[in-house]
C-alpha cells in the first residue's frame, strides 16, 4: 500500500535514473514529494477560442490534431513538426522544433490542449512550441488551470513532477498535522491535507492563497518556537562577564583612520553593555553593506582580549575570513593581541612580541589547529573552526558574519565550544537590512542593533542600465578611472562559456578584456572552482593594486572589501535577482571617491532586446538603494503566482513563507509563547514536540 514513507522508487514511473535525479532534489519517498511544493503557477485558466488568437500574446487553446507531420528544415538540421489545430472558431499552424516525437505522440483526430505563445507568421498566426497535453478524459494537468512549475534539476521536467505528485496526491490527508489543533483553530487555518492538495492542484487563486497561509504557518511557527525555547535556555545559561576596558576602547578608537559614525558607536555600546552581564547575549548587528559592521564587532573582541578571554569569528568564506584576518591584524597592530586565522587550506596566527620594549608584529603558519585556538586571543575562520574538534580555553564571543549564510546546527555547534558549561555571547551580522520590528518578529530570541548610517563622505553608487551601445562608452569611462589609481570588478553569472545563448562567463569576458579591450591593463579573474592558493594571489594582488580589473563569479558577493574599487560592471544583470544586484553593488562605494554601478543585462551581442520587465527591474536599481526594498521589489517582479519568498539571498531559508508576511509571523509568534507558558515540555503536543524534533530535546528535558 502507498503510504507517505513509501520510497519513490515504489511509485509508478520512476525508474532508477529518474529516482537519482529527484533524489538530488532531496525527493526519496512519496512524503518528500508531497512537501515539494511549486514556486509560481501558469495561469492557463482562461481557454482562448481560436480565433481570437493574437500574435504576440500567450494563450491556452483546445482543439483537434486535423494534420501533423515531421519535416527536415531547408538545411536539414533541425527537425520540424507542423501541425494543424482546429476548434469550433477556427484553425491554427502549429509548430515545435527537434521534438519529432511529437508527431508520433499526437494523431490526428486527438484532442488537445496546448498553452504557449502565438506568433505573427507572414500575416497568419502560429504557436511556436507551445507546451502540448493529449486530452484523454477529464481534465488536462499540464496546461489547463493553474498549473503548477516546481524548481527542478536537469533532467526532470515539469510534466513528469506534475504526473507523479498528481498519482499520489491522495496522501495528501494522511499528512501528520503536527499543528495543535487549537492555534490551528484560533488562527482559522486550513486543514493541513486540504492545504497540500491545494498548493500542488489549485482550482481557484484564493486555493493557493489559503493553503499557502497554512503552510507558511506551519514553517514560521516552528521558527518561533525554535527562537522562543533558546531564549527560555538562555535566560538559564551562563557567559562570562566580560568588563569594558574604557581606556584601551579609546584608545583603539582614537587609532582609527575615521571618525566612527553615531549608529557604530551606539551598537557598540549597545554590545559592551550585553557582555558584561552574566547572561549570554544573543544580538543581530544589522547594517546595509559598508556601513562598517567589522570595526564594531572589533571592540568587541578587543574587549574581550584585554580581559584575557577569546573572541571568534565565523565568516561564510575563505575569501572574506582571510580579509578579515588581514584587516583586524592591521587594526589591532598596536594591542598585544595574538590573532588566529583557521580555514580549509590556511591556517596561520599573528602575534606581537615585545622583548625589552621592542615590540614586533610576526606571523608564522602552523597547521595544528589545536596549537592555534589555544595560544590566540582571537580566532578567524571559516566553519572549518567547527569541524577541527577542538575546544577553545575560555570562549566569551562568538561573533557570526553574515549570518544567513550558515544554518541552526552550525551555529549551534560554534556556541558549544567551551571546555565549562559556560556559553559565549553571541553576535551575529548580517548586511540585510530588515526593518527592526520585522527583525523582532522573525528572530524572536534575538535583540537587534541597527546601523542605519554610513560612514561621513560616502557617497551613492552611481548606477546606470546601460544600453549594449554605450558598451564603448563605458569601457572608456573605466579606462579613465583606472588611469586615476581606482579599480574595477567585473561581474559575471557563469565561470564558463555556455549554450545559453549571451549569458556572460568569467572565462570569455576575462579573455576578451584582457586580449581586444584593456590589453595593456592587468586583469585577473576569480571563481569559486579555483585553487584556494590561486584565490588568494588573485585577491591579494587586487587588494594591493596590482590587478587594475576583477573578472569575477557572485564569489565575491558578501563582505569583500576592496575600498579603492569604484566601479562595479555587471554583466547578464538579469541573471541575479535585485537584493543579490545590491550586494554587488555595496562592494564599491567603499571610499571617498565617487564609485559607479554599470549594469548591462540580455544577449546584447546577439541583438535580442530586453523584455519591459527585465527592464524596469534593472530600473528599481538604479533608483533605489534601500536593500530591504529592493528585496520586496523582487519579489513583487516575480509575479503573483510567485510562492517563494526567500529564494533571494540574504534571508533565513523559508521554504514557502515570506518575510513580508509580517502578519502571519507575529500570529506564529503569539501562538508560539503562548504554547509554550502552557506548557514548555511539549508533553501535550507529542506529535508536535516530535516535529520539533533533534536538538530541542536538550532543551526540552
Ligand atoms: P560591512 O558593514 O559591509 O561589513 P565593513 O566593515 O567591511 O562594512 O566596512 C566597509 C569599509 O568602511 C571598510 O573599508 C572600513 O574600514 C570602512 N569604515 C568603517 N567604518 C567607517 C567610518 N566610520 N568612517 C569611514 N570608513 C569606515
Ligand atoms: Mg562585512
Amino acid at each position: 500500500m502507498l503510504t507517505l514513507n513509501t520510497d519513490i522508487t515504489k511509485i509508478s514511473r520512476v525508474g532508477a535514473a529518474a529516482a537519482k535525479r529527484l533524489k538530488k532534489l532531496g525527493i526519496e519517498t512519496a512524503g518528500d514529494l508531497l512537501f515539494y511544493f511549486p514556486f509560481r503557477y501558469d495561469d492557463f485558466s482562461r481557454l482562448t477560442p481560436i480565433s481570437e488568437l493574437r500574435p504576440g500574446a500567450s494563450a491556452n487553446i483546445v482543439g483537434r490534431i486535423e494534420l501533423i507531420q515531421n519535416k527536415r528544415s531547408p538545411r536539414k538540421r533541425m527537425y520540424i513538426t507542423e501541425s494543424l489545430v482546429s476548434d469550433d472558431t477556427g484553425e491554427v499552424k502549429v509548430v515545435w522544433f527537434n521534438q519529432p516525437f511529437i508527431a508520433r505522440n499526437l494523431r490526428v483526430g486527438d484532442k488537445v490542449s496546448l498553452a504557449g505563445k502565438a506568433e505573427d507568421d507572414y500575416g497568419g498566426i502560429v504557436m511556436m512550441s507551445p507546451v502540448y497535453e493529449k486530452i484523454t478524459r477529464g481534465q488536462a494537468v499540464h496546461t489547463q488551470g493553474l498549473v503548477p512549475n516546481y524548481h527542478l534539476t536537469a533532467n526532470i521536467t515539469q510534466k513528469q513532477i506534475r504526473f507523479l505528485i498528481k498519482q499520489i496526491i491522495g496522501l495528501a490527508r494522511s499528512a501528520k498535522d503536527w499543528l495543535p489543533e487549537e492555534i490551528s483553530h484560533a488562527v482559522k487555518l486550513l486543514n493541513l491535507g486540504d492545504a497540500i492538495a491545494k498548493i500542488h492542484f489549485p482550482k481557484t487563486t484564493a486555493d493557493i492563497d489559503r493553503a499557502r497561509e497554512r503552510l507558511a504557518f506551519n514553517e514560521l511557527f516552528l521558527i518561533q518556537l525554535q527562537s522562543q525555547l533558546i531564549r527560555r535556555d538562555a535566560l538559564r545559561s551562563v557567559s562570562a562577564k566580560v568588563a569594558f576596558k574604557e581606556e584601551e576602547t579609546k584608545k583603539f578608537v582614537d587609532s582609527l583612520p575615521f571618525k566612527l559614525t553615531g549608529a557604530q558607536r551606539k551598537a557598540a555600546w549597545e554590545i559592551l553593555r550585553d557582555m558584561e552581564k552574566d547572561k549570554p547575549m544573543s544580538r543581530l548587528l544589522e547594517g546595509d553593506v559598508g556601513s562598517g559592521k567589522t570595526v564594531v564587532a572589533v571592540i568587541a573582541m578587543l574587549n574581550a582580549a584585554l580581559g584575557g578571554m577569546q573572541s571568534v569569528l565565523m565568516a561564510p568564506t575563505e575569501i572574506l575570513a582571510r580579509q578579515h584576518y588581514g584587516t583586524i591584524c592591521q587594526l589591532l597592530s598596536n594591542f598585544n593581541v595574538k590573532i588566529g586565522l583557521i580555514t580549509r587550506s590556511v591556517k596561520k596566527m599573528y602575534y606581537v612580541s615585545s622583548i625589552k620594549y621592542q615590540r614586533k608584529r610576526e606571523e608564522k603558519n602552523c597547521l595544528n589547529t589545536k596549537y592555534i585556538i589555544l595560544n590566540t586571543d582571537i580566532i578567524i575562520g571559516t566553519h572549518a573552526l567547527i569541524q577541527e574538534n577542538v575546544e577553545f580555553k575560555n570562549l566569551a564571543l562568538a561573533i557570526i558574519d553574515e549570518q544567513h549564510r550558515f544554518g541552526v546546527d552550525q551555529r549551534k555547534a560554534l556556541m558549544k565550544k567551551n571546555p565549562n558549561s559556560n556559553v559565549p555571547h553571541l553576535l551575529s551580522m548580517t548586511a540585510t537590512p530588515i526593518p527592526r520590528s520585522l527583525a523582532l518578529a522573525l528572530y524572536g530570541d534575538l535583540d537587534v542593533s541597527v546601523i542605519d548610517e554610513m560612514p561621513a563622505g560616502r557617497k551613492k553608487v552611481l548606477t546606470y542600465a546601460v544600453p549594449e551601445e554605450k558598451r564603448e562608452g563605458a569601457y572608456n569611462f573605466i579606462r579613465g578611472q583606472i588611469k586615476q589609481g581606482r579599480q574595477v570588478f567585473v561581474i559575471c553569472p557563469l565561470i564558463d562559456i555556455s549554450d545559453k545563448l549571451g549569458v556572460k562567463s568569467v572565462k570569455e569576458e576575462f579573455e576578451k578584456l584582457d586580449k581586444k579591450i584593456f590589453f595593456d591593463i592587468n586583469i585577473g579573474f576569480l571563481h569559486g572552482k579555483m585553487k584556494t592558493k590561486e584565490k588568494e594571489e588573485i585577491m591579494r594582488d587586487f587588494l594591493d593594486n596590482k590587478i587594475k580589473i576583477l573578472v569575477s563569479t557572485s564569489v565575491v558577493e558578501v563582505g569583500v572589501d576592496v575600498p579603492n574599487a569604484t566601479i562595479m560592471m555587471i554583466e547578464s544583470a538579469d541573471r541575479f535577482g535585485l537584493a543579490q544586484l545590491h550586494q554587488f553593488r555595496g562592494r564599491v562605494g567603499r571610499s571617498e571617491y565617487q564609485s559607479y554601478c554599470f549594469l548591462f543585462a540580455g544577449n546584447g551581442d546577439y541583438g535580442v532586446p530586453l523584455s519591459d520587465k527585465t527592464l524596469k527591474r534593472l530600473q528599481a536599481l538604479v533608483n533605489c538603494h534601500n536593500g530591504f526594498e529592493l528585496a520586496k521589489m523582487d519579489l513583487k517582479f516575480r509575479g503573483p503566482g510567485e510562492v517563494y519568498g526567500t529564494a533571494q539571498k540574504g534571508f533565513p531559508e523559508l521554504k514557502i513563507a515570506s518575510l513580508f508576511d509580517y502578519q502571519l509571523m507575529k500570529q506564529a509568534q503569539d501562538a508560539a509563547v503562548k504554547l509554550i507558558n502552557q506548557d514548555a515540555s511539549l508533553n501535550s503536543w507529542p506529535e508536535l514536540k516530535e516535529k520539533a524534533g533533534g536538538w530541542e530535546k536538550a532543551h526540552l528535558e
